[in-house]
């Protein structure tokens, strides 16, 4: 081996900062809060407010190596957050409000970082853990002096917190292996588990995921991410948008139809992203009130299978494009992305979208995937042989936070917990989770596939299938389904829908009306639903 002679300045967050504010200062950020006026900046304004957090942290004490928590929404100050923990070397744990009491408490003590800043809409939580705390000494609360509520905890504000520091600053160059965030699974089994992603496997992913095989971000795109700042960095966009000089939209906690749909009508918003439910949800208003999606071309939607009744209603009746990704808090968070092919165009487009809304991606520059079989096996790019979807990769995990052993194997493949199919397109189709497949009398029944087709029967607002135990089959599916208000819908209806697209053993053994209950990242939660109904065919 010879040594390159290349320079090898290390993939440092600050530099996405430095790049946008010079290359493009002026295009805007926007941002909503909790009840204060919407908020305009740009990058040279998000630079020059990163700035200031990045020494007001510092006067906190904050140093290299430091954990420093949130716990707030997409909002422009969580933005600066984003950039100035990682910036001084500290690492930014995102905590994921939708958690419960005892799970926030666990991954904020985990985490041991000493500041938290929050929104104001959490001032109430903050009081009631606080004496669960064991770390946290500095309560800042993201908000401007006038709004501010101390609470119990004597919180600062951030705004009077950053008020008259220096607009510049000059980042350190460190270590691209270095932590930057911290971000915890959603613990469906288990405690919440930490994965803290480097300097440079965020670096890599943002500029991977702004590739035209992948989100295809140019500088005349408005993207609002609707995916959670808190979850797994609102996959990777508060990077990828700036790299590529889109204008940046922060709907805060907002995602309900008519407010999204200010922000797309108002701000011009091309590009959205976030999990199925947030899309029923817009679809449903878009329905009820007759509006149109205006200026949206695409959307990108993950976290759970996209049914394919949400992406034709999407592409035909608003000609919006669907893009499916498939990724998870462990891969940062993107794995792979659904974008077209010649080799699909040439299909046509009906088999190309086809064979696009029924897949969750393609394989991306940067992970490698891999499929196993139960001997052990590596599986044909068949598009039918499943097994255990193993991934390698930068930007993929080696080992959880705070634990004394690797996550992955002697090769580096990490197990992903999903069951999975790929094809010779280079396609990956998620067939379950390994912990949710309906394993009936030894052979498997996909939830997603089952589930993807009930979506699409009309008054069905989301289903959900489980694996109830039976006497005879071991288990049998079982469809839960919430209706949208108003919908007239029966058992025999929903399975006279079913019958002709599934094959007779797939046959749901009933279906139950009732609400469908949601994860703290807006997945079904088969646990809660099994713990409900497991047993409601045992008579
Ligand atoms: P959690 O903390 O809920 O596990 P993650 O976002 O890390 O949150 O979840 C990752 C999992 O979500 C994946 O392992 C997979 O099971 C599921 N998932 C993500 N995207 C998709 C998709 N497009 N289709 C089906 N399942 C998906």
């Amino acid at each position: 081996m010879i040594a390159g002679l290349m320079q090898t300045a290390p993939l440092m967050i600050s530099g996405i900062l430095r790049f946008a504010a010079a290359a493009h200062g002026e295009r805007e950020i926007v941002s909503r809060l909790i009840d204060e006026p919407i908020w305009r900046y740009d990058y040279a304004g998000l630079a020059r407010r990163a700035a200031q957090a990045a020494h007001a942290l510092a006067d906190l004490g904050v140093t290299s190596g430091d954990r420093v928590s949130s716990l707030a929404w997409n909002t422009h100050r969580h933005l600066e957050l984003f950039y100035a923990v990682p910036g001084i070397g500290a690492v930014l744990h995102t905590a994921n409000p939708r958690l419960s009491d005892d799970q926030i408490a666990f991954t904020l003590n985990h985490a041991g970082g000493q500041v938290l800043l929050y929104d104001r809409s959490f001032a109430a939580l903050i009081d009631r853990l606080a004496p669960r705390l064991d770390h946290i000494t500095r309560f800042v609360m993201l908000s401007d002096d006038e709004r501010l509520v101390p609470g119990a905890v004597g919180a600062t504000g951030y705004e009077a917190l950053i008020a008259g520091q220096p607009e510049t600053i000059d980042w350190p160059s460190f270590d691209e292996n270095a932590g930057a965030f911290l971000c915890y699974t959603s613990g469906t089994t288990g405690d919440p588990k930490g994965v803290l992603y480097s300097h440079r496997a965020v670096v890599l992913h943002a500029m991977a995921s702004g590739l035209a095989s992948a989100f295809g971000f140019t500088a005349f795109d408005v993207v609002m991410p609707c995916s959670s700042l808190y979850h797994a960095t609102a996959w990777g966009l508060p990077f990828a948008a700036p790299i590529c000089g889109t204008k940046l939209v922060l709907p805060a906690d907002k995602m309900d139809g008519a407010s999204l749909h200010a922000l797309i009508e108002g701000e011009g918003v091309t590009f959205s992203g976030g999990v199925p439910t947030i899309w029923t949800l817009y679809l449903a208003w878009l329905q009820e009130t007759g509006q149109t999606p205006g200026p949206l071309k695409r959307v990108v939607i993950g976290g759970s299978a996209v049914p394919k009744a949400m992406a034709q209603t999407f592409k035909h009746r608003y000609g919006v494009a669907v893009l499916q990704i498939w990724g998870m808090t462990e891969t940062c968070p993107l794995g792979v992305i659904a974008t077209p092919t010649p080799a699909l165009a040439a299909l046509g487009e009906a088999a190309m979208d086809e064979a696009i809304w029924t897949r969750q991606g393609r394989l991306q520059f940067g992970v490698e995937l891999k499929v196993v079989t139960e001997d052990g096996q590596a599986a044909p790019h068949d598009g039918e042989t499943s097994g255990a979807l193993m991934v390698r990769g930068p930007w993929v995990i080696r080992r959880y936070y705070r634990q004394d052993h690797d996550a992955v194997d002697a090769d580096g493949w990490f197990d992903t917990g999903d069951i999975a199919t790929l094809d010779r397109h280079g396609f990956l189709r998620i067939t379950d989770r390994q912990k949710d497949v309906i394993k009936s009398g030894g052979e498997w029944i996909s939830s997603i596939d089952l589930e993807n087709l009930a979506a699409g029967c009309p008054g069905v607002k989301i289903a959900a299938v489980i694996g109830a135990a039976h006497p005879k089959w071991e288990e049998r599916p079982l469809l839960v389904i919430e209706t949208h208000d108003g919908a007239d819908l029966d058992k025999a209806a929903v399975l006279a829908f079913l019958t002709p697209l599934i094959v007779k053993w797939w046959t749901p053994d009933d279906v139950i009306f009732a609400a469908v209950p949601l994860t703290a990242t807006g997945k079904i939660d088969k646990k809660r639903l099994r713990a409900a109904y497991g047993n409601h065919l045992m008579g």
